[in-house]
């Protein structure tokens, strides 16, 4: 009778949005209750399965024990990724993201206020 559940229950979702809630791995589809941990990006989800698949396609890169955040992008950083002008912070990821956007910034463009990402 769990295939009658699962239906059900899909149906009552429709109808009521505290059923929809339901946490899903954005890459294998399953459930948080069906898996030991899950990891929340922002919109996405992923499950220690999928975490350890994509660990065998791609090193896993954590940050050092003396890692700096970064004040763009607030990732940890080792401290040959980063360097300070005043008292600002930032890596080598968002030095990148400033080159292109001041590559494409006119001199003459007047207010030249860029944002790395919406605000
Ligand atoms: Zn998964
Ligand atoms: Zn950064």
């Amino acid at each position: 009778m769990g295939r009658f559940s699962r239906l059900a229950r899909w149906t009552a979702a429709r109808f009521v949005p505290a059923l929809r809630q339901t946490v899903r791995c954005s890459a294998c589809g399953r459930e948080k209750a069906g898996v030991v941990h899950m990891v929340a990006g922002p919109g996405v989800y992923l499950c220690n399965y999928c975490f350890e698949q994509a660990a065998t396609q791609l090193a896993v890169r954590r940050p050092p024990p003396n890692a700096k955040r970064c004040r763009f992008c607030r990732q940890l950083r080792a401290t040959d990724e980063v360097t300070t002008v005043g008292n600002v912070l930032l890596c080598a990821d968002c030095l990148g993201v400033m080159d292109v956007i001041l590559a494409g910034t006119k001199p003459d463009a007047g207010d030249a206020t860029s944002a790395l990402r919406p605000e």
